[in-house]
């Protein structure tokens, strides 16, 4: 008889599920998209429902896919993403569509918090920058502009607490999850009094706080039918994928740094008591006890590369098509032709706004230092460059509060580069440990699932888990290159912040290339 666990991650974008056996081998992974919802141009929703149907086709898949003859399903755990938020009224039937943390609706009550003082009280209580991503910030948005929504909502949850309540009628939320919302007190990890008072909101409108590790029966016997398990499964509350993903690469003593670059970009540190930035450039969520998660979210990861690789180099790219070369690694190639530091060409990455660390939805992209004999190539590598830079100035920010980081894991769609991984060990002047690649936040969601079953008591042994490790080590010729063009890239980013606004108020104006 074997036991399997599914970790599942409910994504921005997909859901993504794994089936592990208890000593943690694959037996099946699945990968269910769903569209996002924008009517206006500062929405930015999911449907809760086709979310729901996607964890069900996700897990019904990877079921199959293990083929269980001699054993069973024991338990599902569940790694979301952060910042969503539904009304449901008091029947549990949405009365919106999920928000995700890129909708921008709330935009104009985190300026208003952020200008009066309010927003940094409401941060140094809750650890939840300001920022319009927060559920906080969006139930202003509800209580002050959708009145007949508000009046009406009987309880207010994110995706992963709907997703559960549908499959087993229990509404609950664990601390991470609830931290993201701006709504918990990071030092009691208990609802917080004045966020409720602001937001209109009483205790009874929210979930029951419960545990990451907590765990309960209950499955209604459809969904356990159709997705082929047992009805004794267990649900485990797991985290948010920031927490988990932090986990799954084994970053979990206190001051050990990790860095994600997919898409987006994050990085991020455990430490043992909350921690607050004075700047609030970081967040900082409980997460279990001792461990509080601090960190900066990143909106312009490896996007911007996609962009670069579709509008400076879109000919190369179609031949690359016909000749069957994966247009990443030719650019990396090409990106390799130029020394470090571009000769001198600087990339500021800020192409969609930023969160972390500029916390400024109208900052934008530039390219400085430009002289004649720039060609393309240079401006591939100082592309690459230019998001390193703005990794490590949210690093920076970190050290200033987490201190010196022990050690610097990294994981991502980005280490598919070995240039671009080297890249960041210059940049970093530091190793630079990136772990073999795997689903780390399904991993560690499957993890917490054996700890709440009693079947491992200790975190740091997520890591016998883990494949082998890859060391990149700074190069002391590169990096003194970096560190006389690092200081430049930090002023010039000071420098322009004044000029964001005139520039996005013109994109919205005159120009149609704006988002
Ligand atoms: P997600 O965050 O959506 O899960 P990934 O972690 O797979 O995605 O990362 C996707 C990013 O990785 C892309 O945006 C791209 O910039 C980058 N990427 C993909 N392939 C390569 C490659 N061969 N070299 C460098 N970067 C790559």
């Amino acid at each position: 008889m074997m036991d399997y666990i599914i970790g599942i991650d409910v994504g921005t974008t997909s859901t993504k599920a794994l089936i592990y056996d208890t000593d943690g081998n694959i037996y099946g992974k699945a990968n269910k998209g769903y569209p996002l919802y924008q009517d206006t141009p500062d929405m930015a929703e999911e449907d809760p429902d086709e979310i729901f149907n996607a964890t069900v086709s996700a897990m019904q898949e990877v079921v199959a896919k293990a083929n269980i003859t001699d054993g069973k399903v024991i338990a599902i755990s569940w790694s979301a993403q952060q910042h969503s938020l539904i009304a449901l009224d008091k029947d549990f039937k949405p009365l919106t569509r999920s928000l995700t943390w890129a909708d921008n609706r709330s935009q104009k009550y985190a300026a208003e918090y952020k200008q009066n003082g309010r927003g940094m009280e409401m941060y140094k209580r809750t650890g939840l920058p300001i920022h319009p991503m927060g559920p906080f910030y969006k139930l202003l948005y509800f209580k002050n502009e959708r009145p007949e929504i508000f009046d009406q909502a009987a309880y207010w949850v994110g995706i992963k607490e709907y997703i559960i309540w549908k499959y087993t009628g229990v509404l609950k939320e664990e601390v991470s999850m609830a931290a993201a919302t701006g709504l918990l007190n990071m030092n009691s990890a208990q609802w917080d009094e004045e966020a409720l008072k602001e937001t209109g909101l009483t205790e009874r409108q929210l979930p029951e706080l419960v545990d990451t590790t907590d765990k309960f029966q209950g499955i209604k016997s459809e969904y356990a039918k159709v997705i082929g398990i047992d009805k004794d499964v267990y649900f485990v509350m797991g985290a948010t994928d920031g927490a988990l993903s932090t986990i799954g690469v084994g970053a979990i003593q206190t001051g050990v740094l990790a860095i994600n670059i997919g898409t987006s970009a994050a990085v991020r540190t455990f430490v043992d008591k909350p921690r607050v930035d004075p700047k609030a450039r970081l967040y900082c969520y409980p997460v279990m006890k001792g461990k509080y998660l601090v960190g900066g979210p990143i909106n312009n990861g490896g996007i911007v590369l996609n962009w670069a690789h579709d509008s400076l180099f879109g000919g190369e790219v179609e031949a690359a098509k016909l000749l069957h070369i994966d247009s990443y690694d030719m650019l990396s190639k090409i990106a390799a032709t130029v020394p470090a530091g571009s000769d001198g060409l600087i990339f500021h990455p800020y192409l969609g706004g930023e969160r972390a660390p500029l916390w400024d939805a109208n900052a934008r992209g530039s390219f400085f230092g430009l002289n004649r004999k720039h060609t393309r190539a240079h401006m591939i590598r100082a592309v690459m460059e230019g998001i390193m830079y703005n990794l490590y100035s949210v690093t920076l920010a970190l050290k200033e509060v987490t201190g010196e980081p022990k050690a610097v894991l990294a994981a991502g769609g980005f280490a598919r580069s070995t240039l671009w991984t080297q890249m960041m060990a210059d940049i970093f002047e530091h190793n630079i440990v990136i772990p073999e690649s795997y689903e780390s936040g399904s991993l560690a969601a499957m993890f917490l699932a054996k700890m709440a079953l009693g079947l491992e008591d200790n975190l740091e042994d997520i890591k016998k888990y883990m494949g082998k490790e890859t060391v990149y080590e700074p190069n002391e010729d590169v990096f003194k290159r970096y560190r006389t063009l690092m200081p430049i890239y930090l002023r010039l980013s000071r420098d322009l912040s004044k000029e964001y606004e005139g520039i996005a108020e013109y994109q919205r104006e005159f120009s149609d290339t704006d988002e």
